[in-house]
């Protein structure tokens, strides 16, 4: 920029340590460079029509000023009958579920709402990049907690010595994103036991919930009365519909923590687009989207890992999301033994396929020479990857 003033004012920043996030990074690379693209999360292929469709229609029909600040009451309604038929919460749509852009906005409005100045909040290591950013925003003091080195289970014992008179809250995410790791109702019932005496809120993070493989239930905090009294619930339609641009979610909480939420909503975002809220509720009526996608991906996950059964590369185990996670230290070639951010650089541009590094998910950039690959791509987009990955 040429202006004529040159003074430029003093900035310190709120978030000194963040950059641009890892999955713009490999997104950025992968398409300068052409690579097969398995490293952000979103599909390849599009949504069923019909959701297109019911946008058209619900634009066509005038729905397309502001909606009210809660989101509509049809897909309030809509989203109580499905937690209530799935996992046995009762919710009232009036006061307890919000609709918001996404999970993203309503993880940093649920932090916004709850936490006060020099309140802990608890993330579970590896974590979705957004959360530590979050806390902070809302001046809070991230507490980092390591899942179970290797198998990312949670390990109570841990979680339970990071609880404090000042923790406000704590975050998890089952199906759990970069691991693929999914929640046992035993390890609900052991958080549930362990929050019981104490004033800590729980934000859920559910966004892969019909992503659990190999008959599995989901394990919604919604199934757990000690858990749901004190949890904020986010979906994300985005996941479950195939339209990761959408940006439109929900959370469900309590009518009193509801309240505190909808204070920041609307000072925040205020509502959500119309018409796709209208396309939603609509689209909702049939279960059939949302019951089949467990095996839908569990057929992709299958032929994925089955593609890189026969690579060098060491298949983590996959029980859920759409990521598949492997160890790259058995690799033949010498930048195998490159830190796993670099590898994935080197890996997009010599090889043709973008990964996310795990330390990424991690505060202090711990490197466990695991990256992660997404798998929400068509068929020929998966084989394509398989084959350059097997030169390795
Ligand atoms: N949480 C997790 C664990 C995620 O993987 C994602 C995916 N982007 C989000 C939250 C954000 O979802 P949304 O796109 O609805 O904001
Ligand atoms: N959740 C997606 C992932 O983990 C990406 C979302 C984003 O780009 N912020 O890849």
């Amino acid at each position: 920029m040429n202006l004529p003033n040159p003074h430029t004012p003093v900035l310190t920043s709120r978030l000194p340590r963040v950059g641009t996030t890892i999955f713009t990074v490999m997104s950025t690379l992968a398409s300068e460079t052409g690579a097969v693209n398995l490293g952000q999360g979103f599909p390849d292929f599009d949504c069923d029509p019909a959701l297109v469709n019911a946008v058209t229609a619900a634009m066509q029909a005038g729905h397309n000023q502001y909606p009210p600040m809660p989101g509509i009451l049809p897909l309030r309604q809509a989203m109580a009958a499905k937690v209530e038929a799935l996992y046995g919460l009762r919710c009232d749509p009036s006061t307890e579920i919000t609709v918001t852009a996404g999970a993203t906005q309503a993880i940093l409005t649920a932090l916004l709402a709850v936490v006060h100045p020099g309140d802990e909040v608890i993330v579970l290591e590896p974590c979705y990049d957004s959360y530590v950013p979050n806390i902070e925003l809302a001046g809070g003091i991230p507490v980092r907690v390591s899942l179970t080195p290797g198998s990312f289970r949670p390990d109570f014992g841990r979680i339970a010595a990071a609880i404090t008179p000042r923790t406000r809250a704590l975050i998890i995410n089952s199906p759990h994103n970069p691991s693929g790791m999914v929640w046992s109702e035993s390890d609900m019932l052991a958080l549930q036991a362990l929050l019981a005496p104490t004033d800590v809120l729980l934000i859920s993070d559910e966004v892969y919930e019909h992503m659990v493989f190999d008959g599995q239930p989901h394990q919604s905090a919604a199934r757990f009365p000690g858990l749901a009294a004190r949890a904020f619930i986010v979906s994300s339609f985005g996941k479950t519909y195939h339209v990761t641009g959408w940006k439109v979610g929900t959370v469900i909480a309590p009518a009193t923590l509801t309240a505190e939420f909808r204070k920041v909503h609307q000072f925040n975002v205020f509502t959500v687009n119309t018409p796709m809220q209208h396309a939603l509720a609509a689209y909702m009526v049939d279960p059939a989207p949302y019951r089949d996608l467990p095996a839908f991906y569990q057929r992709k996950r299958d032929l994925f890992r089955a593609g890189l059964a026969s690579t060098r590369f060491r298949l983590l185990p996959g029980e859920g999301t759409y990521f598949q996670c492997v160890d790259i230290s058995g690799l033949s070639v010498p930048e195998r033994d490159l830190p796993e951010a670099d590898f994935c650089q080197w890996l997009t541009r010599e090889i043709g396929v973008a990964a996310i590094p795990l330390s990424a998910f991690y505060g202090d950039g711990f490197d466990q020479r695991v990256i992660r690959f997404c798998f929400a791509k068509r068929d020929d987009t998966l084989q394509q990857a398989l084959q350059r990955l097997a030169r390795l």
